[in-house]
């Protein structure tokens, strides 16, 4: 199966100069959809994950079916003033500006084997505050998976420390 066909590439959103990647095509077919979601469950199942966490809004369309498929749970990850409980939160710089991440205090327990889960592996910026917040927890990221990686974005350097996976890569 060719996944790229069911990536929607347009330019200039949200903002000139940038082309996005738009996975909405790949949710609309329950093959193609079902398919990427598998080539995660597949690498979930290596690093022996026991926890999916995935930040808001987009790795909670690929991190909640891959929780299902392995019976594990999932936490979401989001920003500040969304959950209603107690919370820890991470800072992190953006290309203009900051930006804030949270997850519930009492979502990741010490021992806990967390595989983060996005749609779109870009900077790595999203993902590394989600590590920070997950080992704050005592949790340990045992991997991180895309189901699209932006190369020329060099994420893949900021999160050397971990396996990573993904299906597509531009
Ligand atoms: P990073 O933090 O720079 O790695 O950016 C990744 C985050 O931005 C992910 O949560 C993505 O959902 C979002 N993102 C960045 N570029 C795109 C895109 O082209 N398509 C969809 N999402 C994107």
């Amino acid at each position: 199966m060719n996944l790229k066909d069911y990536i929607a590439s347009i330019e200039n959103f949200p903002k000139e100069g940038i082309l996005f990647r738009d996975i909405t095509p790949l949710m609309l077919n329950g093959e193609a959809y079902k398919y990427a979601c598998d080539e995660m469950v597949r690498f979930a199942k290596e690093v022996n994950a026991t926890l999916i966490i995935g930040p808001e809004a987009r790795g909670f369309i690929f991190g909640c079916p891959v929780a299902y498929a392995l019976n594990l749970g999932f936490a979401p990850v989001r920003k500040p003033g969304k959950l209603p409980r107690e919370t820890v939160t991470v800072k992190y710089d953006l290309e203009y500006g900051s930006n804030e991440l949270s997850l519930h205090a009492d979502a990741v327990k010490k021992g806990d084997r967390v595989l983060i889960v996005d749609d779109l592996l870009a900077t790595g910026g999203t993902v590394e505050a989600t590590v920070q917040l997950v080992e704050k927890l005592g949790g340990e990221v045992v991997g991180a998976a895309f189901f699209i990686e932006l190369e020329a974005l060099k994420g893949r350097e900021k999160l050397s420390k971990y396996p990573i996976f993904a299906s597509l890569k531009y």
